[in-house]
């Protein structure tokens, strides 16, 4: 069983998007589970209506999953976790205040000594504790034994005991801590493998120990991807544009060239160019390089232009508002210069609006338009240009830049024997 967990705190990032591509082919290829978990139990941090923004998300990229869960939905069950732990002596009410924490920090800081809790309330006596009317928090005990898991990128990772303090599972307002609450659910869940990014390697032994703790004997697989970063080498942040879903959306690349793009990133492939579809037959996730992957923009631009000539002509032409065909086919001829959709529609529009004369070119301009919108159409491009030379006996610049400014918008595209065609249906719209 396979989940992705977003928290509803912010914009979907490539990472997570990331995260949620493989989880979903690893569970199609094993032909096991795949859920989503909505990790909302910081009720500071979350953001209203973002879950439905990241499951729409998830349905435009076609990331089918059997479930829907909301953390939230289980709090009943973290806490009657956490006081069974509280009851078998594992873990314990902890009375510290944060004043009185932050200076042990503080302390530590100084000292230049990692900070770790001195479980000063270890050794309460747990009965009385309960009955106790000043707030507290529950920490999970230290593990005694080192914790050892598998990452099917990683190897082999272990983390001491010193490594890992008596922690909180339970804070003072009776809510479980993002590790405790995320550590229950996969074990309440039937998780059997967790796909996420590289940030959370330091949770995973305390979500280890939480299990163990309780007494949960499967083993879950690992798989920790590493960060992605900008082209200034640097990890990718809110700051970068490309990192939002979003923005890359709203920019014009499709869902099926952005998930080429991740599952190449950093990653060896029999093609570079392929659909999620067939990336079900070969994805390996121990293909995935342990290093950081920098994201470049320019490659996801030309994998964009792929997957656009890739479309049916039909599917293509309703992104720019045309039921036809044949707008399909001008689209893929504009991809030679132009990358994403919004590239290509601001192409199109400018095909269908006035023309001014190019600079210098006016009269040619006005001749060479009087003459095509007086004449009957032309089967091709070669007896239109005919038809013009030797009716305004115009050659050469004087002939071609107004004419292709004519028929396209813009002083330099496509060659127009190819465009004409394409455009030949519409010619008295184009032409004014
Ligand atoms: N809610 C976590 C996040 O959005 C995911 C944690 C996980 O996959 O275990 O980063």
């Amino acid at each position: 069983m396979y989940r992705f967990a977003p928290s509803p705190t912010g914009d979907m990032h490539i990472g997570n998007l990331r995260a949620a591509i493989f989880n979903y082919v690893c569970a199609t290829q094993k032909n096991s589970g795949f859920f989503i978990r909505i990790e909302d139990t910081d009720q500071e941090r979350n953001i209203k209506d973002k879950d439905k923004e990241i499951l729409k998300t998830l349905e435009v990229f076609g990331l089918k999953y059997e479930h829907l869960y909301y953390q939230t939905k289980n709090i009943k069950f973290h806490r009657q976790l956490a006081m069974q732990l509280v009851q078998e002596n594992r873990a314990f009410a902890c009375f510290c205040t944060e004043e009185e924490l932050e200076k042990k920090r503080e302390a530590a800081k100084k000292a230049d000594i990692p900070y770790r809790y001195d479980n000063t309330c270890l050794n309460l006596n747990n009965e009385e504790v309960l009955t106790n009317e000043k707030p507290f928090v529950i920490r999970i005990k230290q593990p005694t034994i080192p914790i050892t898991f598998e990452d099917g990128i990683k190897g082999t990772l272990t983390f001491e005991p010193k490594d890992i303090d008596s922690f909180v599972i339970l804070r003072q307002n009776k809510y479980p801590m993002y590790n405790f609450a995320c550590a229950t659910d996969d074990m309440l869940q039937g998780t059997t493998h967790i796909i996420r990014g590289e940030d959370h390697v330091s949770n995973t032994p305390k979500q280890e120990h939480i299990r163990h703790s309780l007494g949960y004997a499967k083993t879950l697989k690992y798989a920790h991807l590493p960060i992605i970063l900008n082209e200034s080498g640097k990890k990718m942040s809110k700051r970068d544009d490309a990192s939002s879903v979003k923005w890359l959306l709203e920019e014009g690349f499709l869902p099926s060239a952005i998930i080429n793009y991740l599952i190449l990133l950093g990653n060896k492939t029999p093609t570079e160019i392929f659909t999620l579809g067939e990336a079900l037959q070969w994805f390996d996730i121990k293909n995935v390089s342990k290093s950081p992957a920098r994201f470049d923009i320019d490659k996801l631009r030309q994998i964009n232009r792929e997957h656009i000539r890739l479309l049916e002509n039909g599917t293509l032409a309703k992104m720019f508002d045309y039921g036809d065909e044949n707008i399909g086919n001008l689209a893929k001829l504009y991809t030679e210069e132009a990358s994403t959709i919004k590239e290509i529609k601001q192409k199109i529009s400018t095909i269908f609006s006035k023309k001014n004369a190019p600079d210098g070119f006016e009269n040619e301009f006005e001749l060479i338009k009087n003459e095509l919108l007086n004449a009957d159409s032309f089967e091709t491009y070669d007896e239109l240009k005919n038809y013009i030379m030797q009716k305004t006996n115009l050659k050469g610049k004087s002939l071609f830049k107004p004419l292709r400014m004519l028929l396209s918008g813009f002083e330099h595209g496509p060659e127009l024997v190819l465009l004409y065609p394409i455009i030949k249906p519409y010619i008295k719209e184009i032409i004014k």
